[in-house]
């Protein structure tokens, strides 16, 4: 063989080899989300329908990425279809609005059930002896890259007249957690600072949320955030995106650390709803980790 032609078959394999991923990313990121698509985010995001436009194509940015890098995988017989991966990912990336980071990047699939599945789970009783259990969730997050996810809760989310609990964002907070190596309730702040007001916060917060879940009182923040400091992370993510007005309201001084963090006030896109009643105490939904 010519070794001129050789080198430059080489050098063609070899650029190409390198270069095929970011111009597959670049041609994605440059095309603009289909009208379906795009109708879905509107439907099923309710924080998306209060947005600004700038807001707006900046989500429809990072639902691309997202798109564009992870996989979705039908578990239970689950066929996936364009509607769930496109709630997904604009739910998912509402926690990534405003901030620097990166679209998950220890992310790599997200495997969707048609309802509530099952999972294997170790109970140690008192006396120290392990019994292999199953367990109804509603989603699960992993440190291996993966999110599990209900799509019936999933789709339920989407619409404020089936409750305020979202588990895309429940999942997702818990992702974000673990970023900082550990999944404990603080995830990367950055400044030794930051991290000092952000414990002195939630410290104070958690302890008050499992004082009023011991006493029967109800919170905005739903009782399974009493469980320990992780599940509180993740149910006030939740409550942060889907009730904003009342969280700020019972607990300011936790909406202004989110605030901080997340960058963004979602108070200017969702009406604060009218006063009402709460729910009867125990009608919690389900349970997730
Ligand atoms: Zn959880």
């Amino acid at each position: 063989m010519d070794a001129a032609f050789f080198c430059a078959a080489l050098a063609v394999l070899v650029l190409g080899g390198w270069l095929t991923p970011r111009w597959r990313l670049r041609r994605a990121l440059a095309r603009p989300l289909a009208p379906g698509q795009l109708a879905i985010i509107e439907r099923n995001v309710g924080q998306y329908r209060g947005m600004g436009p700038e807001r707006r194509v900046e989500l429809q940015h990072l639902v691309k990425h997202f798109l564009h890098h992870k996989t979705f995988v039908g578990c239970g017989g689950l066929e996936v279809t364009e509607e769930m991966r496109v709630t997904i990912a604009a739910q998912a990336c509402l926690l990534l609005l405003g901030r620097p980071s990166k679209v998950y990047p220890g992310l790599h699939a997200v495997l969707v059930y048609p309802g509530a599945f099952l999972a294997p789970r170790n109970e140690v009783d008192a006396a120290g002896v392990v019994t292999a259990t199953r367990q109804d969730l509603l989603g699960e997050s992993w440190g291996d890259g993966r999110v599990i996810l209900s799509w019936e809760h999933v789709r339920r989310a989407g619409n404020p007249a089936e409750g305020t609990h979202n588990v895309v964002l429940h999942e997702f907070a818990h992702q974000l957690d673990s970023e900082s190596g550990s999944t404990n309730g603080a995830p990367f702040l950055g400044s030794a600072e930051r991290y000092r007001s952000w414990s002195a916060t939630l410290a104070r917060d958690f302890a008050l949320l499992r004082r009023d879940t011991a006493w029967g009182y109800r919170d905005v923040l739903d009782p399974y955030g009493a469980t320990n400091p992780a599940e509180f992370f993740a149910v006030a993510t939740e409550t942060f995106f889907e009730l904003p007005h009342a969280l700020a309201a019972r607990h300011p001084a936790l909406y202004a650390e989110f605030q901080a963090y997340f960058r963004v006030d979602p108070r200017e896109w969702l009406d604060a709803p009218p006063v009402q009643e709460p729910e009867p105490w125990g009608a919690v939904h389900g349970q997730w980790q």
